[in-house]
């Protein structure tokens, strides 16, 4: 396979901390041989452990960056055995842009994995990941949030795998995050995924949702701080003491997905973190091209909490309307 074009600002075996970019050729009409210049921060001392770890995955998700950019800026090599590799902005174009996708190719970084080295800009930085980053790791924590479209309440995620030892370690990770909810969790279409590839690996690997909405606030962003600083403890490369509180384990069995089936404006019943019956209704979606159309009602099949919710006002058809997970 040919090798792929990022050029890495960073030396990945040198002891200290040092702040540069991955730099990947990008020729444009504004920058004839112009770069995508994507932050990383490598900080090491001695032998141990590596964890890579990620923000902006999505463009439009901030509490990972917001928790990345501020361990960087903050960690010493002195408190690290081992190694961490920080990429506060995965898909940069798309966060500079603040949008989901790369603003140059539409490309989804969580459906663009292994990624091509001869690709799209978004294909090439997943083919670095997926050939030069990943195979460093042995934890990787990839931060998500439900963007501009979703909101979700605040968890940690680790899949249920076919290796049951690997699931273990996963969700003992998860476990260590600690943020107020951890979910078990159950993804709508794997294939692509920066998760699949990392697990496919064999990796260590957690995921989150720590809200959305295209913003942050004050209690999500100390949630992604908090719980990045506990799994790298956990991970025994930061020394200290894991600061727990409680956190509620949730599952997502078959149901937990509510698709709109019609265009409108959604009214949810209830909200983020309510506990919800099976037969409650959920939402329901008011035709708006005209009055006196009686509003359509979304039940839950699903006795459980309101998990996660469309975001903006006024849904389409086949959008992702709620998620109901259930407490083990
Ligand atoms: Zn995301």
């Amino acid at each position: 396979m040919k090798a792929n074009p990022i050029a890495a600002g960073v030396d990945f075996e040198a002891d200290g901390i040092q702040h540069g970019h991955l730099r990947l050729p990008y020729s444009r009409d504004d920058s004839a041989w112009g770069s995508v210049m994507i932050p990383i921060c490598v900080i090491k001392r001695g032998a141990g452990p590596t964890a890579l770890l990620t923000g902006a995955n999505h463009g439009d998700e901030y509490e990972g960056p917001i928790a990345l950019y501020d361990l960087a800026a903050s960690v010493t090599p002195e408190q690290v055995s081992g190694r961490i590799i920080i990429v506060p902005a995965f898909n940069y174009p798309a966060f500079q842009a603040g949008t989901r996708t790369s603003p140059i190719d539409k490309g989804n970084m969580n459906r663009s994995f292994p990624g091509r080295p001869d690709g799209t800009v978004t294909e090439k930085i997943a083919d670095y990941f997926q050939r030069y980053l990943l195979p460093m790791a042995d934890i990787v924590l990839d931060f998500h949030s439900g963007g501009k479209t979703l909101d979700f309440v605040p968890f940690a995620a680790a899949h249920i795998l076919p290796d049951k030892d690997q699931e273990a370690a996963c969700m003992a990770a998860m476990t260590a995050f600690n943020a107020p909810y951890s979910m078990r969790m159950v993804e709508i279409d794997a294939v692509g995924m920066y998760d699949t590839a990392a697990e496919e690996m064999g990796k260590t690997f957690v995921t989150t949702e720590l809200r959305g909405g295209g913003t942050s606030t004050a209690r999500s962003a100390g949630v992604a701080k908090r719980g990045v600083r506990n799994l790298l403890i956990h991970a025994g490369i930061l020394t200290g003491e894991i600061e727990r509180s409680d956190t509620v384990l949730l599952d997502m069995p078959d149901g937990c997905f509510t698709f709109a089936q019609d265009d409108g404006m959604v009214e949810f019943c209830v909200d983020l973190g309510d506990p919800i019956q099976a037969g409650q209704m959920i939402a329901r979606i008011h035709s708006t091209a005209r009055t006196g159309v009686v509003s359509t009602p979304y039940l839950s099949s699903l006795t459980g909490i309101l998990a996660g919710r469309h975001y903006p006002g006024l849904v389409k058809t086949g959008d992702c309307l709620a998620v109901v997970a259930v407490a083990v």
